[in-house]
Parts: structure tokens; C-alpha cells; sequence
């Protein structure tokens, strides 16, 4: 069986000079849109407005306000969209809880949509030429052809065959993108000769069962200049300030994303090339597991162990190599040989040695092995055929 994985690519775009105020124009007037939009659902529907209802009251509009069929239901779609994911986050408890600031916050105005996110193309209003590396796409002064467009020769090549559906205009630093998804067939998932444990923490962004390190020695360097630069940054109240601050978190986020990239990369190889599947622990476990020092917690939340989660299983995915997670539970405080589980195994964040047996190792392996293991025992469950009814 082949099955899909899906991959986002962004190409930049190079318009001309009549071209990019049209698409500029254009993707300004959908944010906008989408912000009257926004404010009509919530006036009249609180947080709950759906596309059906959207449509019947915004359209007409957003007809009038120059958009073709296909551009009004993207923006009244993607409204709606955002209010489903608000909802979600809160019934999540994301925004804290019900008596929170942040929540309230959330709740008692419209959604509101930058001048410069995304909007939203299908391939009615967004066609691609690889072979020119341009597209034709749509704006409200009407269909403008010949865009040049830049990526790498690899982009290019997955572009070509693999695009499918949708793609977003976004803009950035006052520069245009388009967004595509890409649908890679991956080969069916081998047996695996056993498991890789992956533990995620802070100090070691990922430790293997196999004890390989990936430190984040350098990157704490990094993040505490950051940090020392944002505060003098902060300190100034100007425009131009918070303009580079927001620069700075934007490059911070591109420097973890390339982290986080060369980890899972690195991870996925080593499983294919052993023939093992890859074991990570679902995410709530990291937050719980220790106690931190105030001065590293902004280290720990600003680290994106989600994503190099999502990193790792997609990546695993189109290498066939199988993917599984395991409950984090007590996988710092357990003993990988006799099993024995206490807090006083591990009496520091680094070490950890078992009170009964006496086993003592990094503490990051440790748990790297507790999860490898649990990953091959869940393995076996999962993938058990269904029992016959009795
Ligand atoms: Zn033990």
C-alpha cells in the first residue's frame, strides 16, 4: 500500500513592477475582507459562525467588493476555519483557563487577519508553469500571467508532478511567497528490527536509545544573546525597535525550524540504515518530567519539541521507516534492566541511577532506552490483527 505524506514548499515570488502592487493589492483587500467578515460572524454568531451561514450573509459583498466566486469562499472559509481553531484551543484549555486574561481576551472581540497573511488559491485561481518557473494567479485587477517565481533545482523538481490542491499567498519583510503542498508517495513501513528511543529535553534536545547526543550546548549560547539583545531592544520603545524585534523572533523560529531539521534528518538515517523504527514519547511528558531553573524555563517553552516531532514522523514516514508514540510516563524515573521505578532514581537532571539494581547512565539514554523499549512493546500491539469474535 502506498500511502500520501504531505509536505509544505514556499517559493518566492519575483513580479514585476506592475505585477507586485497588483498582488499586493490584492492580498491586503482579502485580509481586510476577512476582517469584515470576521467582525459580521462575530456580531452574530459569537465564536460559532459557520461557512454555510458566512456565505449566505457575506457574499454578496465580497462580489461587490471585486472577488470572484472561488476568492469570496476562500476568504469566508478561512474565517470560519479560524474560529473553529479558537474554539478548539480553548476547549483544549490552550488559552488558559476560563477565568483567564488571555482567554477573555480571545473571546470578547473578532478574530482579526494581518494585511499580510495568507490568502488562499486553488487551481482555478492560481496556475503554474515549471517549465518557465512562472505562474498566472488571479488578483482583483484581474488574472495577471507571466509571474516569475524562484526556488531551489529540488523544490522545483517536487513541485513538478507532486503539487496538489491549494496553495497560500503570504507576505514577508515586505516580500511575496506562494505556499504549495506537496503529496509525496512513500513506500509501506519495513518490519523493524526493534526500536530507537528518542528522548526530547532541553539541555540535550534529543538523546538516542543508542546514547547519540544532540546538544543544545550552542544553541543555549545562541538563545541567551538573542535574549540579551531583545532586552536592550525592548528597553527602546520605537518603531523601528519593535520592528527588529520582530525580526529577530522571526530568524530565532527559522534557526530552531533548521535545528530541528538537521536532528530529525540525522535520526530517520540511522533508523533506516539499522532497519529499526523510531519511538518518541507524545508530547505532555516534557513539561512535567522536571523541574527547571527559572533562568532556562524561557529556554524550555521557546524550544519547539513539537515540531521536531512532527519533523521526525514525517520524515520516518517517507523513509518507511515505522513511527510510533509511546506514553511518557515515568520513562526519566524507570529502570531500562529491572524495571524499578522511583523518583530517587534519578536525583539530578543528568544522572540517573537505579536505586534496586544499581544500573547508572546519563539519564537522557536512559529514558531514550525506557521509550525504545515501550515503542517496541506498542509495536507489537498495533500492529496485532484484529481477534477473531468468539
Ligand atoms: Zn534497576
Amino acid at each position: 500500500m502506498i500511502t500520501g505524506v504531505k509536505l509544505v514548499v514556499q517559493v518566492k515570488l519575483a513580479p514585476d513592477a506592475v505585477q507586485a502592487p497588483a498582488l499586493e493589492s490584492t492580498l491586503h483587500a482579502a485580509n481586510e475582507a476577512a476582517c469584515w467578515v470576521s467582525a459580521v460572524s462575530f456580531d452574530r454568531f459569537g465564536l460559532k459562525g459557520s461557512v454555510r451561514e458566512l456565505r449566505k450573509l457575506c457574499y454578496g459583498e465580497l462580489k461587490a467588493r471585486g472577488f470572484g466566486a472561488q476568492a469570496a469562499q476562500h476568504v469566508i472559509k478561512r474565517v470560519a476555519d479560524a474560529y473553529t481553531t479558537l474554539r478548539a484551543n480553548i476547549k483544549a484549555g490552550n488559552l488558559g483557563p476560563e477565568d483567564s486574561t488571555r482567554r477573555h481576551k480571545a473571546e470578547s472581540k473578532p478574530i482579526m487577519f494581518r494585511p499580510d497573511a495568507a490568502h488562499t488559491y486553488d487551481d482555478r485561481c492560481l496556475s503554474w508553469n515549471y517549465d518557465a518557473k512562472t505562474v498566472s494567479i488571479w488578483t482583483l485587477q484581474g488574472r495577471i500571467k507571466n509571474v516569475r517565481f524562484v526556488c531551489s533545482a529540488g523544490t522545483l523538481k517536487q513541485l513538478t508532478g507532486q503539487r496538489q490542491g491549494e496553495s497560500d499567498l503570504i507576505q514577508r519583510d515586505g516580500k511575496l511567497f506562494l505556499v504549495a503542498t506537496i503529496d509525496i508517495a512513500e513506500p509501506e513501513a519495513f518490519e523493524p528490527k526493534g526500536f530507537i528511543g528518542v528522548d526530547r529535553g532541553i539541555t540535550n534536545l534529543a538523546t538516542t536509545s543508542d546514547g547519540d547526543n544532540h546538544s543544545g550546548r550552542r544553541l543555549g549560547r545562541y538563545r541567551r544573546w538573542q535574549a540579551s539583545k531583545k532586552a536592550e531592544l525592548q528597553a527602546k520603545q520605537t518603531h523601528s525597535a519593535k520592528q527588529l524585534l520582530k525580526k529577530r523572533a522571526r530568524r530565532e523560529a527559522r534557526h530552531a525550524t533548521h535545528i530541528n531539521h538537521k536532528i530529525s534528518k540525522t535520526v530517520v538515517a540511522v533508523a533506516q540504515r539499522t532497519e529499526r523504527g523510531i519511538a518518541l514519547e507524545e508530547l505532555r511528558g516534557i513539561r512535567e518530567r522536571v523541574t527547571v531553573p527559572r533562568d532556562q524555563r524561557a529556554r524550555q517553552s521557546s524550544w519547539p519539541f513539537h515540531q521536531l516531532g512532527a519533523f521526525i514522523a514525517y520524515k520516518a514516514k517517507r523513509a518507511g521507516v515505522p513511527f510510533i508514540e509511546v506514553d511518557p510516563a515515568y520513562t526519566s524515573q524507570r529502570c531500562p534492566r529491572c524495571g524499578h521505578t522511583e523518583r530517587a532514581n534519578r536525583r539530578t537532571r543528568d544522572h540517573f541511577h537505579c536505586r534496586r539494581c544499581g544500573l547508572a547512565g546519563p539519564a537522557d539514554h536512559v529514558a531514550g532506552a525506557n521509550i525504545a523499549k515501550r515503542g517496541a512493546t506498542a509495536w507489537v500491539f498495533v500492529n496485532m490483527p484484529d481477534p477473531l469474535p468468539a
